[in-house]
């Protein structure tokens, strides 16, 4: 009895494998694409395809901000690497006028690819929301490209291979984080050999994914991946053993700017998560009950999606987290801006967004079986971070005007 089901089990899955497996990689069409957006040329002309034109575009958005107003200030951290030359980590800074009250922190590439949305949406916002009536009731600092290495490159980590936003913390006990879960999926993440999409595995790795979720659940597994890791240099989600260079200088150059507001609010930039076409607020969770009350309160008729529930995950030594932490003494308040590409809210969809990345990472340190395969990952990677859909950029752009406009007025109010 017990060998029939298991064979039954068995067919069951194999069977499951062969009807997913033709849209293994491959994108499906989205049905969302398909909508009847309108669409303008100056909203799409926001979303540039290289790290050095959004970073012209953002210097230029700067240098004319200076003009307008005379207490702007711009800023360039320079970031050591040993295969770019003059990467930077641009910096705009204008204080609130008169007093200093409440600051906006807008951030944008921790995770390097996902940095092209992240500059485009901060430039339409100096264009259309930096005005001398917000200037009247709150600071602006605009961080642009926190890992120009990846936005460069277009891989969504370091030079070093550390997730940028499991590295953030002021205290280096973040570094020995142990992550329980994370060796028990080592293997399925993390291929020791080159890139071959034809492989049995690659083209059944939804059969070994589902195999792993029976075993665990899709909660687990999903945290024991994503929360990141400081064991396994090559890995996956590695957090880093000491922070990186441009972490250390954001805590010495914008920690005392930061200091000088009594509230803060920072929105961290990033895409690739959750439903296609849709702003996830997707902060990790906080514990102080005060802070969490006026999170809610700048959101207001918004739905916020924490770390702990639903189909998210919570993480350790996030950007927006540290940022907070280098202003012990006054309310601070994070939250993350989650354009979601791929559906990964849905089984299939967490397993198409982690295949892609399982591959990218893997082609990076061991290479591709061949010349297409290289160009079929990546170009699959970049599409999951920073997708060509104009419908797709279109919406997450309009829609963040919307909010926006009425989180910003609620902060005023604070
Ligand atoms: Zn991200």
């Amino acid at each position: 009895m017990k060998k029939f089901i298991i064979i039954i089990l068995a067919v069951f899955l194999l069977l499951v494998g062969v009807v997913i497996a033709w849209s293994t990689i491959t994108f499906h069409s989205f049905s969302f694409d398909d909508a009847a957006i309108a669409q303008d040329e100056k909203t799409l002309g926001y979303y540039l395809d290289t790290y050095d034109r959004s970073r012209d575009a953002f210097r230029k958005a700067t240098d004319d901000i200076k003009k307008k107003f005379a207490n702007a200030k711009s800023l360039t951290l320079a970031v050591p690497s040993n295969i770019s030359e003059g990467l930077t980590v641009d910096v705009l800074y204008i204080p609130q006028h008169k007093k200093q009250k409440r600051l906006l922190v807008l951030s944008s590439g921790v995770h390097g690819v996902e940095g092209f949305v992240g500059s485009a949406i901060q430039r339409m916002f100096i264009d259309d929301f930096i005005t001398v009536d917000l200037l009247n009731s709150m600071g602006v600092l605009i961080i642009h490209g926190m890992n120009p290495y990846g936005f460069k490159h277009y891989r969504r980590v370091t030079e070093n291979n550390i997730d940028l936003n499991r590295n953030c913390d002021t205290d280096v006990a973040l570094y020995a984080t142990k992550n329980e879960g994370y060796p028990r999926v080592y293997q399925l993440i993390n291929p020791a050999e080159p890139v071959d999409l034809s492989s049995f595995g690659n083209r059944f790795f939804h059969l070994k994914a589902i195999n792993q979720i029976l075993r665990a659940s899709m909660r687990t597994l999903r945290q024991a991946i994503l929360q990141g890791q400081y064991e396994y240099p090559e890995g996956l989600y590695f957090g880093g053993k000491q922070a990186e260079a441009q972490v250390k200088l954001v805590s010495k150059e914008l920690g005392p700017i930061l200091r000088q507001y009594p509230v803060v609010l920072n929105i961290d930039l990033h895409t690739g998560y959750g439903e296609r076409g849709v702003l996830h607020l997707f902060p990790n969770p906080i514990e102080d009950r005060n802070i969490k009350e006026k999170v809610e309160n700048v959101f207001k008729g918004y739905s916020i999606e924490w770390g702990d529930t639903g189909s998210f995950y919570t993480t350790t030594g996030d950007f927006s987290t540290f940022l907070g932490k280098l202003m012990p003494e006054g309310t601070y308040l994070p939250m993350t801006f989650e354009y979601g590409t791929m559906n990964s809210h849905t089984t299939l969809g967490a397993i198409k967004s982690l295949h892609v990345t399982i591959l990218e990472n893997q082609g990076h340190h061991f290479g591709y079986a061949s010349k297409s395969d290289e160009v079929r990952v990546k170009a699959n990677f970049l599409e999951m971070y920073y997708p060509t859909s104009p419908a797709w950029r279109m919406k997450v752009m309009e829609d963040t005007r919307k909010l926006l406009k009425s989180s910003l007025d609620n902060f005023k109010n604070m």
